[in-house]
């Protein structure tokens, strides 16, 4: 067996559209980081939960409202049962493990094994077959009990699996902290556990790396102490100074942090916003990327061909998008586009119109993200629209079912959807994932991002606009403070360029409708200065905001 030398662990990974292992962004992200591995050929193996029932399928009610619903699909279909089974004890009860491999195959064939923990056996009791059932459901004992099965379970099924010569473990999120309690457990090997020493402690912090992922407070799993007892049973890690944190509480975050050597923030001003809030640690920065090849559209990958050859291979080469005519890409654009009103008008009945400037707004509804920002004042709205001329806009997104705020934020854009009716189509579609995402990314004219700054971490999804030739129009918040250069890769939303908007959602509205009405002028009346903005989306962003730029810097800082 080819030997494996970084194991990249996740809570979600989204592998492939048709199955449900992950619920936005973060899993997005490691799916692209296991698709960038094999590409680049590098010895990796990579370990989640398997999810039998996904994160949700997502109705929408007519009046925006949203219900959940378990997703139905066979395991099976995509991926393998492996082997070995392995045993981690929960609640002081034995849980058996099976793994499925799914292997993620790159460009030049070398694959990376996904391995997606499942407890649904029959020989465990019925409550512990659900564990892996559902992605972010039930309760803190579910979720810490299904981490003890990623962290400890993901550890042992490696070892079982045969992979002995690993060198780094990649914790992706603090959901498999507890990887790091496994692996002091091995270098301990066999002796008492009052022994654990400062040493065995370095040695697991030259093993792990942890990549931390918002600055939102609901992001960083805490359990209080009482429940890991209970769960996690007695282990002398507890008591080690420097390593549990804190006080009564197990913080995830705190844990990973404490026995990593190498620690990252996702873009660099979330490498500056993570050493504000976790005072003392040593937070570096790498800036997130998306795979080119899984998003970008068949026509423009087509044309990237053309153009580009051996694109897929050196994504730093989508630089030469320069060099294609801007009639070129607006040509290939309008095919993009085409193929999403086609979907948009079939799914809703709206009408959309192809001529009509398009903006795309597709992410997890949540308050921070503010998609109502844009619906501030609907008369404003209007005015644009009258004087620069018509839009047209799509919405996508799912709220987490515990997030009534965000769950009432989707409504508010079916409000808003029908007070514009008779001057801006707006359509909403039902349940966002990634075939959705690519759809959407490639399909609009422009892509638009209000997040409240500094909670956007990174964002990928304008990264996977900037790849189709589609610019965004966002708050200078997370990757777009690297990524705009205004006028030239899209346009900021506020007034100072070099500063985040203010935090005032009345003055970030202003300067929202400001420059919408611009680049709505702009669109119509300067079409083949709106062409060379898409080229320069491609050639400036594509070929930078990618997992193949990210992956050599986490080989370079992180792993080697
Ligand atoms: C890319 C993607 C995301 C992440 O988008 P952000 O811009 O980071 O919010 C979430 N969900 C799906 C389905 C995606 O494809």
């Amino acid at each position: 067996m080819e030997v494996r030398k970084i194991a990249y662990f996740s809570m979600e990974i989204g592998l492939n559209p048709a199955m449900p292992t992950y619920s936005g962004g973060l899993g997005v992200l490691a799916g692209d980081t296991v698709m960038a591995a094999a590409d680049m050929k590098i010895p990796m193996a990579a370990v989640t939960l398997l999810y039998r029932k996904g994160y949700f399928y997502q109705r929408l009610e007519k009046d925006g409202w949203q219900t959940e619903e378990p997703v139905e699909w066979s395991p099976e279909d995509f991926a393998v049962r492996v082997e070995p089974k392995i045993i981690v004890t929960v609640e002081g009860r034995p849980v058996k493990v099976a793994a499925w491999e799914y292997p993620v195959k790159g460009i030049a064939g070398h694959t990376v094994p996904v391995y997606l923990l499942d407890t649904d056996l029959e020989e465990n009791a019925p409550q512990d077959r659900h564990l892996t059932d559902t992605l972010y459901g039930w309760d803190a004992r579910y979720r810490l009990s299904q981490e003890i099965i990623l962290g400890i379970g993901g550890v042992r099924m490696l070892r079982a699996l045969g992979h002995t010569k690993i060198e780094r473990f990649h914790m992706n999120e603090g959901h498999a902290s507890l990887l790091t309690v496994e692996l002091l457990d091995e270098q301990l090997k066999g002796r008492q556990p009052e022994t654990i020493t400062a040493d065995d402690v370095a040695a697991v912090r030259r093993q792990c790396v942890f990549t931390t992922h918002t600055p939102v407070a609901a992001g960083h799993d805490k359990f209080p102490m009482d429940l890991v007892r209970q769960l996690f049973g007695p282990h002398e890690a507890f008591a080690l100074e420097n390593v549990f944190c804190c006080g009564n509480q197990l913080n995830m975050t705190y844990l990973a942090m404490n026995l990593s050597h190498y620690v990252n923030g996702v873009a660099k001003q979330h490498g500056e916003v993570s050493r504000a809030m976790f005072e003392g640690y040593k937070i570096d920065a790498i800036t997130n990327g998306v795979c080119p090849s899984r998003w970008t559209s068949e026509y423009f990958q087509q044309l990237f061909d053309k153009h580009i050859p051996g694109w897929r291979e050196d994504n730093f080469s989508l630089r030469y998008a320069l060099s294609i005519s801007a009639s070129e890409i607006a040509d290939t654009h309008r095919l993009n586009k085409r193929r999403l009103i086609e979907h948009v008008n079939q799914q809703t009945n709206i009408g959309m119109d192809l001529d009509v400037l398009t903006l795309g707004f597709a992410r997890r509804m949540t308050s921070y993200k503010r998609p109502d920002l844009l619906f501030t004042d609907c008369e404003r709205l209007r005015s644009i629209v009258r004087q620069a001329g018509p839009i047209q806009i799509v919405y996508s997104g799912k709220a987490h079912p515990k997030d009534t705020d965000g769950k009432e934020l989707i409504k508010k854009v079916f409000a808003a959807g029908r007070q514009l009716r008779s001057d801006i189509k707006i359509a909403y579609l039902p349940n966002y994932d990634m075939w959705t995402g690519q759809l959407l990314t490639a399909g609009v004219d422009i892509w638009l991002n209000t997040p409240q700054p500094p909670m956007e971490a990174s964002g990928t999804s304008g990264m996977k606009a900037a790849l189709n030739g589609v610019p965004s129009l966002s708050v200078l918040d997370g990757w777009w403070i690297e990524g705009c250069i205004e006028g030239v890769t899209g346009w900021a939303i506020g007034e100072d360029h070099h500063k985040p908007a203010q935090t005032d959602s009345k003055q970030d509205a202003e300067f929202l409708y400001d420059k919408l009405e611009k680049v709505v002028q702009l669109f119509y009346r300067e079409p083949e200065r709106f062409s060379t903005v898409m080229a320069h989306a491609i050639a400036l962003n594509g070929s930078f905001f990618n997992t193949q730029r990210m992956m050599q810097q986490y080989v370079v800082k992180a792993y080697f």
